[in-house]
This record gives C-alpha cells, sequence and structure tokens, in this order.
C-alpha cells in the first residue's frame, strides 16, 4: 500500500469514528453508534433499531457501557439508508455533539433524591446551543450516591442528595434507623439517634426509614463531580459542590462545558494539570 492510500485510509476511519461509525476487525465491516435520549428508546425505536440490524447487519445489537445501542457488521454502502430510517423514528447516529447522555431511569426509582433525567434533558439542550462537538466528553446523572450512572467516571458527574437531620425531641430510641444505613453513620447515644457527618454519603434512606418522622431532611439537591474519566487511564472525578438545585446545577453544566469547549480537552486533563480549586475559580468565572 501506497504511503498516500494509508494515509487516505487511516483519514477517513478516523473521521468516521467521530461520526459515530466504527470499523470493525472485518474487511469493510463498521459498528454503527445510535444516539439515545438520557438511554431512553421508545418500543418504535427499537423496533426500527432491531429492524436495521436485521436487514443490514447481522440481527445483533449491542449496549455498550454507557447504554448506547451499537448496530455491528454494517457494510459501509448502507450508512445513508440506516441514516434516514432512523431519522423517520427521530433518531440518529451518535455524530455530532458530546457522548450520549448516560442516566438511571430517574423517578421510577424508590431511592430517587432528584430527578437526573429531567437534568440531563436539560443539559442536553445546552450542548445543541453550545454547538459541541467531542464525542469524548461524557455526563451522566444518577438519583442518588448509589451513583448507578457512575458519575466518578465522567467529565461531569451528577447524583441526588440528602442531608439528614435528627428531631432530636422526636426520636424514642428504637434503633431501627441504625441497620438501615449502609455506612454505619448512625448511632446511639443516650438513647438518641446521632448521625455521624464524617461518614454520612447523603443517601436519605434513614429519613425515609424513621417511622416516628424523627429524621428530618435538611437540605436537598444535586452532587456534582468533575474530572473522571474511564478507559486505560481510570480517574475517579472529584466533587465540587452539592445540593445545588436543577438549576444551579444545569449552570454549573453549562460553565463546565464552555470550559471544555475552550480547552479542547477532557475535564480531567485540566484538572490534573491545574487542580480542582484553580478548576473551581475557572468555573465560577464561565458561568458569569
Ligand atoms: S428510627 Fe427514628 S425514632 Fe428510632 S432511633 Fe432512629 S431516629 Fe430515633
Ligand atoms: S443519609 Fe444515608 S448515609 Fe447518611 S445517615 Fe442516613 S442512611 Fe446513613
Amino acid at each position: 500500500m501506497t504511503r498516500s492510500r494509508y494515509r487516505e485510509l487511516h483519514f477517513n476511519v478516523g473521521e468516521l469514528r467521530r461520526s459515530g461509525v466504527v470499523k470493525l476487525k472485518e474487511n469493510d465491516m463498521y459498528s454503527m453508534w445510535v444516539k439515545t435520549a438520557c438511554c431512553n428508546l421508545n418500543s418504535k425505536q427499537l423496533r426500527k433499531i432491531a429492524d436495521i440490524a436485521e436487514r443490514y447487519g447481522r440481527g445483533v445489537v449491542h449496549f455498550v457501557v454507557r447504554g448506547s445501542p451499537k448496530i455491528p457488521c454494517i457494510d459501509k454502502s448502507y450508512l445513508e439508508n440506516i441514516r434516514q430510517e432512523l431519522q423517520e423514528v427521530g433518531m440518529k447516529i451518535l455524530d455530532r455533539g458530546i457522548d450520549n447522555l448516560q442516566s438511571y431511569f430517574g423517578n421510577y426509582c424508590t431511592e430517587n433524591n432528584v430527578d437526573p433525567q429531567s437534568l440531563l434533558r436539560r443539559i442536553e439542550g445546552k450542548i445543541e446551543g453550545l454547538d459541541l462537538n467531542n464525542l469524548n466528553i461524557k455526563i451522566s446523572a444518577a438519583g442518588c450516591p448509589n451513583s448507578c450512572g457512575i458519575a466518578q467516571l465522567n467529565d461531569i458527574g451528577f447524583y441526588g442528595v440528602v442531608e439528614p437531620e435528627v428531631d432530636i425531641p422526636k426520636c424514642i430510641g428504637c434503633e431501627l434507623c441504625v441497620p438501615v444505613c449502609k455506612r454505619n453513620a448512625i448511632e446511639m447515644e443516650d438513647d438518641i439517634a446521632v448521625i455521624d457527618k464524617e461518614k454520612c454519603v447523603y443517601c436519605g434512606q434513614c429519613i425515609a426509614m424513621c417511622p416516628f418522622d424523627a429524621i428530618v431532611e435538611k437540605r436537598r439537591g444535586f452532587a456534582v463531580f468533575v474530572g473522571g474519566r474511564d478507559g486505560e487511564d481510570t480517574r475517579l472525578g472529584e466533587i465540587i459542590t452539592e445540593f445545588l438545585s436543577e438549576e444551579e446545577a444545569l449552570r454549573v453544566a453549562e460553565g463546565c462545558l464552555r470550559i471544555l469547549k475552550e480547552k479542547k480537552v477532557n475535564a480531567a486533563t485540566i484538572i490534573d494539570e491545574v487542580g480542582v480549586e484553580e478548576f473551581r475559580e475557572m468555573l465560577v468565572l464561565s458561568t458569569r
């Protein structure tokens, strides 16, 4: 193969990859990455994906780690047909913006402290407004610190938190809350429940459990992590702020995205370089 032909092929594969189409080992076979709305697909869209996999691929759909459907083993000559068929049901190849936003199913979950899907839908709108085009940027949100959206492994990650407080006169010392806390943050002192704030992760389960309403909600909102990264150079994101309203969390997300767009790298790279405190200062400037 001549050097120029090699360069041409290499360039095309790179271009395709950035447009949600990944070359496979097999000759002229590709895998297509489908854009989802915060991991949601309606039944019509699911049928369409299955139909495309059957007619143009090998009848297989692969759901990768971030919940993104990938349709493997597609001949490149079908890509345009598929693009049009996806459009018919309001879908597209993941070819612009950022990686699929990752979320757990939101308000159906009994442990939810906030609505992660509502926040992510609003962030999706901001991404379009900012005209961001970097599929390496990852955002996720979950409703509670169980963090099923793995907030800590994303450029920007959110989960919902609730701060509990014991209403001392109401506590009858029944100890029912003690085993509920998975973090062993509740102890009894003189027959009154006491919460160790160092151990508490703000899941809110003790509030829901106390039959005497003796543990009350002090604050509620989103915790925000930045700088997480998965893959071969895994790095956990760092918490930069907590107990934000949805509106405040949206502003923080928009500020972070502006920084990532300007710097053209992911959040982990910036934080490794400047540290989390300076990133916070950059964020203050970019949210003004
Ligand atoms: S369950 Fe409620 S009443 Fe019982 S010890 Fe815990 S806080 Fe007090
Ligand atoms: S909020 Fe969760 S972690 Fe904190 S004390 Fe209650 S049960 Fe334990």
